[in-house]
Order: structure tokens, then sequence, then C-alpha cells
């Protein structure tokens, strides 16, 4: 059975508090997730010490995470070797946080593009960034997937033909998460299923109207989510699915869970 986890992205930019709060007044209740995407953003940050404390206690208590890394910046593309190497490092750093709490998944995001360059001429050396996250992510026992991105807004790797060209030209063991919503902006919803399911590890939900990433309920946007899901389970896709909608998140846990066909 897939687990469902649930972001937190309904509470960001609330504080850190209200986190808590909410994972703890969960606890135990019939309408908790089986596992919360948390991220390492902002207030939010797995390097400030009281917030890592109090995932690892969650931990300890039985609560299961999937973490989302740093989102804000991700120049790990910059011509500035400075800036290159301060995102680099934030994202290494959340690693290694992240792997002192053991989650089930850790989804990061591919490069932005720098202003002026070309993705096309860029492709290879992302492909090295993305090796190097994979192989630091292993070394470490966590298992780490990169995400498409929403084409359009300067972003390598948000098409189902740059993955393609990605997994043809290195062989990679990096998996996908595959991000519905933002797939279904550049109307790729049905080409990344039938071309990558293979390589989906974990997978995104949330809806829009194929215009704008609005992160909106299940059901709300023109997303065909029956066929989405009947497509992922028959390619046999195990892995968690991710709510990331910031409109009426549990009642959107409930709506997948009948989806799969988890709970009446
Ligand atoms: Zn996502």
């Amino acid at each position: 059975m897939n687990i469902i986890s649930l972001s937190i992205l309904y509470l960001w930019p609330k504080p850190f508090k209200l986190v808590l709060k909410e994972i703890y007044g969960k606890i135990e209740s019939e309408d908790a997730p089986d596992a919360w995407d948390i991220l390492d953003e902002g207030d939010y940050s797995f390097s400030k010490k009281y917030n890592l404390i109090h995932y690892k206690q969650l931990k300890a208590s039985g609560v299961n995470f999937t973490v989302h890394g740093p989102f804000l910046s991700t120049d790990y593309l910059h011509p500035n070797s400075n800036v290159r190497r301060r995102s680099l490092s934030q994202l290494k750093a959340s690693i290694e946080n992240a792997a002192q709490f053991s989650p089930l998944a850790y989804v990061f995001h591919p490069s932005t593009v720098p202003k002026g360059f070309s993705p096309n001429k860029l492709k290879v050396e992302h492909y090295h960034f993305l090796e190097e996250i994979n192989d630091f992510a292993n070394s470490l026992g966590l298992r780490v997937f990169v995400e498409n991105n929403v084409p359009g807004m300067g972003h390598m790797l948000t098409t189902p033909e740059e993955f393609i060209e990605f997994y043809e030209r290195t062989g990679s063991s990096l998996k996908m998460a595959f991000d519905v919503g933002h797939s279904n902006v550049g109307s790729h919803v049905k080409r990344f299923l039938e071309l990558l399911d293979c390589k989906i590890g974990v997978v995104h939900v949330h809806d829009n109207n194929g215009v704008s990433d609005n992160h909106k309920i299940i059901g709300s946007g023109n997303i065909n989510w029956n066929y989405v899901i009947s497509k992922l389970k028959a390619s046999n896709f195990s892995g968690p699915y991710v709510i990331e909608c910031v409109q009426d998140p549990f009642r959107a846990l409930k709506l997948l869970r009948t989806l799969l066909g988890c709970r009446p």
C-alpha cells in the first residue's frame, strides 16, 4: 500500500511553532496522514537546532517524514562560483541533517537556469550536479529524488524529453519525484506517465487549470486523477504520494485515500 504524506506547504510561511502544533496535534488522530512532508526552508530550516531536535523527537515517537529540500535558492549552475557553492552547500547540509531522522524520501529541485544562459548548453554540467547529489545522499543512506519543475519559469528538467535524455546519457540510478501539477502546466502529464513510469519514485499531488502552478485541491483543476492513479497502479508504483495542496489539505487527503482505495 502506498504511503500518503501531507506537505506542510499549506502552513508556509506561518511560524514554525504552528507546524509543530499541527503535527503534534494529529498524533493518534483518525485523519492523520501516514507521514508529513516537511520543508527545509526559511523559518522551517533544519539548520536551526530547535527544529532538528523536534523532528528527531517526533521521529522517535513514531511520526514518519518525507522531506522537500530548499527551494528558494537553487543556483547550482550560477556563473558566480560563490553563489553556486552556497546553494550546493545548503543542499548538502540539508541532506546531512535530514539523514539524522531517516525520512522515507528526500526530494530536491533541479537547478535554476542562470539569466542569459541556454538550458541546452548547461545540461551536462547539470547531470554532474544531479549525480553528485545522488552519490552524496546514497553515502548517507538517504534516498533522494529530483522533481520535474514548472515549465517556462527558468528551471532545468521540466519536460519528459529532458528526463529521457538525462537517463539515456548517464544511466543514472537517481529516480524522479513526478509532480503532477507541474507537468500539467506544460500539458506533459500523459507523456511523463507513458514514457517515464519506471523512473518515478515519488508523486506530488496538487491540481491546477494548466496555466499556473497554484497547488489547488484535487478535482478543482483539469487533471484527470482517475487516469493518473490508474496509470501509476498499472506500473506498480509503490512509492509515497505527497499532497502539496495549499487549501483543504485534509479534504485532499481523504479524496486521495478514496482514489487509491485505501479507506472507504
Ligand atoms: Zn512538488
